[in-house]
């Protein structure tokens, strides 16, 4: 049967296509059965829900939507966040649940990708919203989601609080606490150390391996960073840590950018105290796609999907990309930033820390057995170069870029799986 066009499928969207066209950029390359390579397009079980959510006021009842697909059920239980924004929709989650798969393999983990979202802005919701519409959600996935099944994190607009709320919704209707059916949870019910911090770790551990590799200084370098959430913000402070100068960031409300580097310290205070960066006077104020441009040796995007384009690639400064975003890069820029030299370290590595502390957690709750924050760094760090090395492998026998590399690696490791298991019936 050959490989279906992909108008012909509901999921079809913009960020679906990045992951097919990435995932059929390797196909042939590798040899890969075409049996396979139609289901690694496909997710393996969708689940689309739609709920009534009461705001605050009491009169006013919403209809909202959610998703929560599993690509590949083939590793063991699958793993992926839940995101909340308005641009979620199937194509997005397929995606995003498509690249878990990815990442997963490459770490090594015993999970399948899988991803969640809910199509609400968070930003608008008072906290006692943000708790019903997770609740809602949570109960309306229920029978799809569990420590053996599908194990949920947080992803862009949610976070650990979010994850305890969905932690007792399951709980709640088990009859007992059941910490493994989420990870990124708070530690006082069962979260792991490090957890919090992972992504960004495993973002600065990635950059820190391409520096070695390409002779760059870390600690003499500027860094530019888009989004200064969960990801950005660690990732900033690690960087700072070791020695190198942020002269650049940015949330959805604007950027900042000064050569001589920024005081996060004072950045975090007017966050506490402002919610955003808006208004933030030290500096100057910069558009986020202007931030992008903006000179700097490593750049890393890590807010949302599409930001570096054909139309952007060009004017880009950077000697190493990070993508510390799921999807921040389309396929064309790829093809220019590989010409002008820039060395992009992909999503399905360079973010991996987060679902490789997530497997630590869900270990840790299955031994009922907790670790040292030192011991899931020092193993996160050991896993993340390794894998980092591997890619690497890869890339300089197949004479390749790290996003094809590693997108073989995980391609090839998933098919010898799917092999080995066989077909039922
Ligand atoms: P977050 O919600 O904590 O932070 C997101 C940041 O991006 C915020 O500063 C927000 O203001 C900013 N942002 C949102 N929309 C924007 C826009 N249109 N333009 C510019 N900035 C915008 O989310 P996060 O958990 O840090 O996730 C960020 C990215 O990293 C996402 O692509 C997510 O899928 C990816 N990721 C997250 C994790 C994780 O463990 N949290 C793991 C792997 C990948």
């Amino acid at each position: 049967m050959p490989v279906p066009k992909l108008e012909h499928l509901e999921w079809d969207t913009p960020m679906y296509r990045l992951a097919v066209e990435q995932l059929d950029g390797i196909a042939e390359r590798i040899g890969l059965d075409e049996n396979i390579w139609c289901r690694l397009r496909a997710p393996q079980r969708a689940h689309v829900v739609s709920f009534p959510f009461r705001r605050d006021d009491y009169s006013t009842v919403e209809t909202v939507y959610g998703y929560r697909v599993q690509h590949l059920t083939t590793m063991g239980p699958t793993k992926g966040g839940i995101r909340y924004d308005c641009g979620v929709n199937l194509g997005e989650v397929t995606a995003l649940a498509i690249w878990m798969s990815w990442k997963c393999a490459i770490m090594g983990l015993p999970f399948g990708g899988a991803k969640g979202g809910v199509r609400i802005d968070p930003n608008q919701l008072t906290r006692t919203e943000l708790q019903r519409i997770t609740r809602r959600y949570t109960s309306e996935i229920i029978d799809v989601i569990g420590p053996d099944r599908d194990i949920p994190a947080p992803d862009l607009g949610t976070d650990m609080q979010v994850m305890a709320w969905i932690m007792d919704t399951y709980s709640q209707q088990r009859g007992h606490a059941v910490p493994g059916v989420v990870t990124g949870k708070p530690v006082e019910i069962g979260g792991s150390l490090g957890r919090e911090e992972a992504t960004g770790r495993g973002v600065i551990t990635c950059a820190l391996e391409a520096c070695r590799h390409l002779g760059i200084q870390f600690a003499d370098s500027r860094v530019i960073i888009q989004g200064y959430g969960n990801v950005g913000a660690t990732a900033a402070h690690i960087a700072v840590e070791l020695g190198a100068q942020v002269v650049g960031i940015s949330d959805f409300s604007t950027g900042i950018y000064d050569s001589r580097g920024l005081d996060l310290k004072r950045v975090d205070e007017w966050i506490a105290e402002h919610r955003f960066l808006e208004g933030y006077s030290e500096g100057d104020e910069v558009s986020n796609p202007e931030l992008l441009t903006m000179p700097c040796d490593i750049l890393i995007p890590a807010a949302i999907q599409n930001q570096i384009h054909e139309r952007n690639a060009d004017a880009l400064h950077c000697k190493i990309l990070v993508e510390g975003a799921n999807g921040p890069t389309s396929m064309e820029a790829d093809r220019i930033l590989a010409d002008r030299g820039v060395t992009v370290i992909p999503d399905i590595l360079a973010n991996a820390g987060g679902v490789t502390v997530s497997y630590f957690e869900w270990v840790q709750a299955a031994q009922q057995f907790m670790w040292t924050e030192d011991e899931v760094n020092q193993r996160l760090i050991s896993l993340m170069q390794r894998a980092y090395r591997d890619v690497l492998e890869v890339a300089e026998r197949e004479h390749v870029d790290l996003r094809t590399a590693a997108l073989m690696r995980a391609v090839i490791r998933i098919r010898e799986a799917k092999r080995r298991r066989g077909i039922f019936p």
